[in-house]
């Protein structure tokens, strides 16, 4: 069995280390000349990061206890969920050796320029053949190309910044429509914090300065896309799609590596049928049409709307439950309008929360 997988990002190295764990050795075929990350804020829930067979502590910039949502009005939440902060370009030169170093290769200046059903065309010229294809070359995905498969796509801009982190032990998202459609972020590494949003630099310049942080170092900015469809169609006969390549990233909190870790598993189990691979994630929470509706409700939803979502959950006893219902928002008159929107973003919100952001 010949496995190939395009794209040494984390899709393609986590289930290549995974399938080396199997007794499988897969090669990896990467079209940049080094490995690197791609434009991410590198937060990844502790829960998910653990179940990647590697030791991947040294590569932890930062771990916080949790997120805070922080709702345009002011109103505060907090999500206790353990996080961390990756430096994820040393992450991935680290799991790229523990996959070489159990007999995998990782083959860089690699790039794949065209799919056919059995073989692969090279950059340099070259065919190569395999049995079994793994796509995981990102949001613009070779295999998905050849298959006909369409996303739709949002922007995301970031800078990362020179800060003292030490007095910050959790990820921010500011949920404010002044700056996003969707949300704006802080993530705390070790004396530099990732700063971003759904949107262009512009906004995300606004909301430096409206967070005090515009005369903050920039280290280096970064802007990239991710794809906002919902999970769709992953396999055709030998050849699976994995990570951005296949719409992962969850829709409403646009994580990403979560239900990476999460699906290279349940692929690495069916890699000798594909099928069930499919079948297995298309019933799993990661793939919920749920989640696309809440993202689309989100979009929707105005700022005072945000603004009274935020003070009715600060409201809220902690331990009593945090589900909308008609008595609890009884007194936001707004807000009971939306009863089965909010109910709908509070059942992907906890799936969001269980599967990363
Ligand atoms: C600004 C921003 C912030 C984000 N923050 C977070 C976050 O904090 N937490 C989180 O979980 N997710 C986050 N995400 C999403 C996350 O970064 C992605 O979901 C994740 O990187 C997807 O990994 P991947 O391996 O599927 O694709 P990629 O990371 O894009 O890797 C694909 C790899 O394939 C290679 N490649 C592409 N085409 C070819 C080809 N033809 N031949 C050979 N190689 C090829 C690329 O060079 C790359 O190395 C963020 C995204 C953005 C844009």
């Amino acid at each position: 069995m010949k496995v190939v997988i395009v794209g040494a990002g984390p899709a393609g190295l986590i289930t290549a280390l995974n399938l080396t764990k199997k007794g499988i050795k897969p090669l990896v075929l990467e079209k940049n000349r080094e490995l690197k990350s791609t434009a991410c804020a590198e937060g990844c829930s502790l829960i998910w990061l653990n179940k990647v067979p590697f030791d991947s502590k040294p590569y932890i910039a930062k771990k916080v206890s949790g997120a805070k949502i922080i709702f345009s009005g002011g109103a505060v939440d907090h999500i206790p969920r353990a996080c961390a902060v990756l430096d994820r370009t040393r992450w991935l030169n680290g799991i790229a050796r523990e996959v070489e170093l159990n007999g995998g290769e990782v083959r860089l200046n690699s790039a794949v320029v065209a799919v056919d059903k059995d073989h692969l065309r090279l950059k340099n010229g070259n065919h190569l053949a395999y049995t079994t294809l793994i796509d995981a070359s990102g949001p613009n995905s070779i295999a998905a190309k050849y298959l006909g498969i369409k996303y739709q796509y949002i922007t995301a801009s970031q800078y990362r910044l020179a800060a003292n982190t030490s007095n910050m032990n959790e990820l921010e998202f500011y949920l404010d429509k002044k700056f996003s459609y969707g949300y704006a972020w802080i993530f705390p590494k070790n004396g530099v914090i990732n700063v971003g949003l759904g949107g262009d630099f512009a906004l995300l310049d606004d909301f430096l300065r409206y967070r005090g942080l515009d005369s903050y170092p920039i280290i280096d900015r970064g802007v990239g896309i991710i794809p906002a469809s919902g999970i769709q169609q992953l396999v055709e006969a030998n050849i699976a799609l994995i990570g951005d390549a296949a719409s992962m990233p969850n829709p409403l909190s646009m994580g990403g590596l979560a239900p990476i870790i999460c699906a290279s598993r349940i692929l690495v189990e069916n890699i000798n049928n594909l099928a069930n691979y499919q079948r297995e994630i298309k019933r799993h929470p990661i793939a919920n049409p749920i989640l696309l509706e809440a993202a689309r409700n989100l979009v929707k939803l105005t700022e005072p709307d945000i603004a009274h979502i935020g003070r009715f959950l600060s409201e809220i006893k902690p331990g009593t439950g945090r589900s909308p219902s008609l008595n609890r928002i009884a007194k936001y008159p707004r807000l009971v309008l939306k009863l089965n929107q909010l109910k709908t973003l509070y059942q992907a919100g906890r799936i969001a929360v269980d599967y990363g952001w």
